[in-house]
């Protein structure tokens, strides 16, 4: 009797991007994207792949991965959900400002949607060497502007990403070189509020 031979398949994919490549620009290139998107993060999707397949991990979800795997897969599976996160946290039709709760929240806790912007701006211009810097609800229930070293995820800290902005040189050495501060003041026209609203409304798993 001949044994159904078992269908390998990837466990992560690289999700389709709601928009096309060229669809940020001026503020973040076509080129960036053709890197960012379909190179850096399809190699990491195509890593963690590999790197799961035969462990304990290969069927898991990939926040639990994040949780609870050590060192290469990590990395991998952090950057998979960071950037997955990050482009649907930017979009075409971005900018403006946040609105409903998320607006009152933001204003009540760091003054003004301006002085939010600048405190995000400098926590971001800061972070030394390449990570992320994201907006999150902590656990208890406040917001706060954090960095993560290099692939590292705020799920891990039990805190809600509601906002994140690639700060690795790969995210916009293309478009302004080493100005780290000029990509962040280009970031605010395309961030997609409306996605970042959404997340306030997170339930940890
Ligand atoms: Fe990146």
């Amino acid at each position: 009797m001949q044994m159904a031979s078992k269908v390998v398949k990837p466990q992560h994919v690289l999700p389709e991007l709601e928009y096309s490549m060229g669809a940020l620009e001026p503020f973040m290139s076509r080129e960036t994207l053709e890197y960012h998107y379909g190179k850096h993060h399809r190699g990491y999707v195509n890593k963690l792949n590999s790197l799961i397949a035969g462990t304990v991990f290969e069927d898991a979800r990939l926040e639990d991965i994040i949780r609870k795997s050590p060192g290469t897969i990590l990395n991998n599976a952090g950057q998979v959900w960071n950037h997955s996160f990050f482009w649907r946290c930017i979009g075409p039709n971005g900018g403006g400002g946040p609105a409903g709760e998320l607006g009152n929240t933001i204003k009540r806790s760091f003054g003004s949607v301006d002085a939010f912007r600048q405190h995000f701006k400098k926590v971001a211009t800061e972070k030394f060497g390449s990570g992320w810097t994201w907006l999150i609800k902590t656990r208890d229930e406040q917001l706060a502007v954090r960095n993560t070293d290099d692939a590292d995820n705020p799920l891990r800290s039990g805190d809600a990403p509601l906002l994140a902005c690639d700060v690795w040189e790969h995210a916009y050495y293309i478009d302004y070189r080493n100005d780290r501060a000029k990509y962040l003041d280009a970031f605010w026209n395309i961030v997609n509020w409306k996605f970042v609203e959404e997340n306030l409304a997170w339930r940890r798993q």
